[in-house]
């Protein structure tokens, strides 16, 4: 099987809520996308996607993934989509780094994979546990009872674990509003609920240990991403005993194993696009499992491909170490397919179909923006 023909197609998907806020004053309103259809000479079709969470987020931006893939797609064309490592290999021998180019690329041709034999990804990835994947709500940092509201009204929608932004600025309320922010997103908390409390790299060591001194005792929560650099979390961390994971540090493997051997932290945010594709994810939640990390499978932001990208990875991590999948489709405005993944008994299942399981919406994709063909 060969890959004959690569489709580039660009949209805009808008935030569902409104306006978004992370740390730093970080402020999204929607969010730029790549999706790419991958055929191979059988006339099999994978797809895959690829939004970054804006330029401020990580290293990324769609503009950058859409540059990328153009550097990338010339050199893809008559190999083989189901061989994914030397799929990689020949994506990072065409250009250094750029996960979230190499992300769309890497899923599709995992779609494409499973459409090919029959089975769904979970299947090629190492199977499903059968479990439904608890879903994690993305709340903003904003007022304590507006936040308190939101946890509220995405428990009743099913819920079970709450990803709680922080990280004021002192001149915005700094670590007393935090810490008050904290406080009411848990007020109401309910048995078996998780809560990551999630920074975005926007504390240092000494306004994360003020925010943390400030909090009423015997809260049950984990930290996220405290700081922006090595240095910092490393410090925090041999100065407090609140569990830490970390996202926006943990892209490479090379950083998994830095926080293997420095026992940074206590589990990884794993998102598809920023670990840059399914392949190098399965390499994280390998060695996440060798060392008894904790994951939470996410993704930067996306739609339907994304949403069954970060399931059909879920659905292989052991139970124990799983904390949370987050559902994108709900944090964005378009629906690019249909996906039958609903969230059900405070969870979800991917479909037990080829491939990803997703059925595109060509008539709002449109025409692609570019093409590369044998
Ligand atoms: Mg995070």
């Amino acid at each position: 099987m060969k890959i004959k023909k690569i489709d580039l197609f660009e949209l805009h998907l808008p935030y569902s809520g409104g306006e978004y806020g992370l740390s730093g004053g970080r402020i999204f309103t929607g969010f730029d996308s790549i999706i790419v259809r991958l055929t191979a000479d059988d006339g099999t079709e994978g797809w895959g996607e690829s939004t970054p969470f804006g330029p401020n987020y990580i290293a990324a931006h769609a503009r950058g993934a859409r540059a990328g893939i153009e550097e990338i797609a010339p050199h893809l064309i008559g190999r083989d989509p189901r061989e994914g490592d030397r799929i990689n290999d020949a994506m990072d021998n065409a250009l250094l780094d750029h996960n979230h180019a190499k992300t769309a690329i890497d899923v599709a041709c995992w779609d494409l994979f499973g459409k090919s034999v029959g089975l769904p990804v979970y299947t090629l990835l190492g199977g499903t546990t059968g479990k439904r994947l608890p879903t994690i709500s993305s709340i903003y940092a904003g007022t304590p009872e507006d936040m308190r509201a939101r946890v509220a009204k995405h428990r009743a929608t099913g819920y079970m674990g709450h990803s709680v932004k922080v990280g004021a600025l002192d001149s915005e309320g700094g670590p007393a509003l935090d810490a008050e922010r904290i406080a009411a997103a848990m007020a109401d908390r309910q048995p078996g609920e998780y809560y990551l409390v999630d920074a975005n790299g926007g504390l240092i060591p000494e306004t994360a240990l003020r925010m943390l001194r400030a909090l009423p005792k015997g809260l049950d929560f984990v930290l996220e991403a405290p700081c922006a650099t090595w240095r910092e979390t490393i410090s925090l961390r041999q100065r407090c005993n609140v569990p830490i994971i970390l996202d926006e540090l943990a892209q490479e493997d090379g950083d998994i194993a830095k926080l293997v051997a420095l026992d940074v932290a206590d589990g990884i945010g794993l998102k598809i696009s920023k670990a840059g594709g399914l392949t190098h994810a399965r390499r994280h939640r390998d060695l996440c499992r060798a060392a008894g990390l904790t994951i939470s499978v996410q993704d930067t932001v996306g739609s339907v491909l994304s949403a069954a990208s970060i399931f059909h990875m879920g659905a292989t991590v052991p139970e124990r170490m799983l904390r949370c999948v987050l559902d994108p489709r709900d944090m964005v405005t378009v629906e690019t397919g249909s996906f039958d993944a609903p969230i059900e008994n405070g969870g979800v299942m991917p479909p037990n179909k080829p491939g990803l399981g997703v059925t595109m919406n060509l008539d709002l994709l449109g025409a692609p923006e570019t093409s590369w063909e044998e």
